[in-house]
């Protein structure tokens, strides 16, 4: 996919590592520590199905201890090998120190395509990769927390989470051993859309900053912006319909395995999600036109373009042709070293991965959180809340009568504000908190320094501060 002359995955994020920290005034030695990977796990393991044995590989990889436990999703991918699963798991200690999450980095993976088996034949598979890992402490709520990632959801993580309870049967923590499970099994509201919803409050905070906006040579606000995304899976899938639902931006552009779809009017992203559902792709699509050649579709005219799918998909090969003057990177590694430096030359604004989908970790801590107290939020203050609430409304109806014409509460006021806020609405505003906070934190590093061109440096410079101050105030 890549040209040749490109870096592998994991030397990508090394150079982009490296020319952040050649910024910094690290003490001697204390960057090598940083930036290389503590361990990585390979597993072989054989599973009997449909009467043979097949073996399958899988990967743990921890980056960095300097918090624990380390967090990184798991991904089920025919490509997954030892470097990507080393990038992915350095990216996630330095995207866990951007959004203040107190987690070192991990990433797993397992080579299979997903696609080939039966629903219990995955159960079977997940499970002895669950317990392989769970049997060495890669999987364990207090050292290694793993979450979902491509190819993974709600079910897979229900399956480890059971695998390590049944392996760990007086472990009253036993649930907090994974995030990103469903509801009933020790879930959180908001885990399966955060990732895609954090892209949209990524962006939103974006836009609440004219100076930023206009170094994108961009203006005005997020409505009526055209969009193309690539991948309308978990990320893609609700990031794009949020941003069109609720943000008024028009999705002009979705990009899949099996090519893409265009149409500039906009397309209507939950039309073609039910569609990819039944279908299993976007072929044949009625409302849109249909090309084979889906990553060109990367290329075409729009204002925010969203890789949601996989990394090193804007390269050497293609950064040139690259029309739009902003990218969020939903997927984790999507630009590769070289394109971005192509990119940067050409102004193009680029929301670095690390920052861009922090909101799958930051949910999972939340999660983590939720099951180590085992208590759902908002359980304890809702109903005093809304009490509190009641006393000042009761209050205002008081002088409502009293005033007779003079003023009235504006309609659905009393509704609005008497309801307690629930887990959903909970999480969602601490996401946003944290989308915030963290973008304020990176946009100050670019904009107070000259020798920090682009947001991506900015990121690391944050993170890799954060990290090196961890391990200098408890040794290595
Ligand atoms: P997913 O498996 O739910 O979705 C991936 C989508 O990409 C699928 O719809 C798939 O069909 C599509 N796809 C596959 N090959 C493609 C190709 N060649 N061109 C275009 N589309 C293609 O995965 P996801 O969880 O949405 O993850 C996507 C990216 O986001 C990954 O880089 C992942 O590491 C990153 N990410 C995910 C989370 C999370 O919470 N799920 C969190 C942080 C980062």
């Amino acid at each position: 996919m890549t040209g040749t002359k490109e870096p592998s995955f994991r030397e990508s994020v090394d150079l982009m590592f490296n020319r952040a920290a050649s910024l910094m005034d690290l003490p001697p030695g204390l960057e090598q520590k940083i930036r290389v990977c503590n361990a990585t796990y390979t597993v072989r393991f054989g599973v009997r199905l449909r009467g043979e044995i097949h073996t399958f590989t899988g990967y743990r990889s921890v980056h960095s201890e300097h918090m624990e436990p380390v967090k990184g999703g798991i991904r089920y991918a025919m490509a997954v090998n030892q470097d990507e699963v080393e990038a992915l798991a350095a990216l996630m200690t330095y995207k866990c120190a951007l959004v203040e999450t107190p987690f070192g980095g991990s990433k797993g993976g397992l080579c299979i395509d997903p696609r080939q088996y039966e629903e219990h034949e995955l159960e079977q598979i997940t499970r002895r990769f669950a317990y392989e890992l769970a049997k060495r402490d890669l999987i364990n709520p207090s050292q290694n927390v793993p979450a979902p990632d491509m190819g993974t959801g709600e079910r897979e993580m229900a399956w480890m989470a059971d695998q390590y309870a049944r392996m760990n049967t007086t472990d009253i923590n036993a649930r907090a051993c994974v995030t990103g499970k469903p509801l009933n099994a020790g879930g959180i509201a908001g885990r399966v859309e955060a990732t895609g919803r954090g892209v949209q409050y990524a962006l939103r905070e974006f836009f609440r900053h004219p100076e930023d906006i206009a170094k994108a040579g961009l203006s005005g606000k997020l409505d009526g912006k055209r969009i193309v995304v690539q991948g309308l899976g978990n990320v893609g899938y609700h990031a794009a319909k949020f941003l069109s639902e609720e943000d008024g931006a028009i999705i002009v552009g979705i990009i899949e395995w099996d090519g893409a779809l265009y149409n500039p009017e906009g397309i209507d992203v939950e039309a073609v999600r039910q569609w990819i559902v039944k279908h299993g792709g976007v072929s044949d699509y009625p409302d849109a036109t249909h090309s084979a050649e889906g990553a060109a579709v990367l290329e075409e005219e729009c204002d925010i373009l969203i890789p949601a799918a996989l990394e090193g998909v804007i390269n050497l090969d293609n950064a040139d042709r690259i029309k739009a003057p902003l990218i969020i990177e939903a997927a984790n590694g999507p630009v590769t070293a070289g394109a971005d430096e192509v990119l940067r030359k050409k102004g193009t604004v680029i929301i670095p991965d690390m920052y861009a989908n922090a909101g799958g970790v930051t949910v999972s801590y939340f999660e983590w959180v939720k099951n180590l107290s085992h208590i759902r939020f908002g359980r304890m203050q809702r109903r005093q809340e809304e009490a509190r609430h009641e006393l000042i409304v009761s209050e205002l109806e008081r002088l409502d009568r009293y005033l007779g014409d003079a003023w009235t509460m504006s309609p659905n006021f009393k509704s609005k504000y008497l309801k307690g806020a629930d887990e959903l609405e909970l999480v969602r505003s601490g996401l946003d908190d944290t989308m915030r906070i963290a973008y304020q934190s990176m946009r100050e590093v670019w904009h107070s320094r000259d020798d920090v061109e682009d947001l991506r440096t900015a990121a690391y410079i944050v993170a890799i501060d954060r990290v090196s101050s961890s391990y200098r105030a408890k040794g290595l």
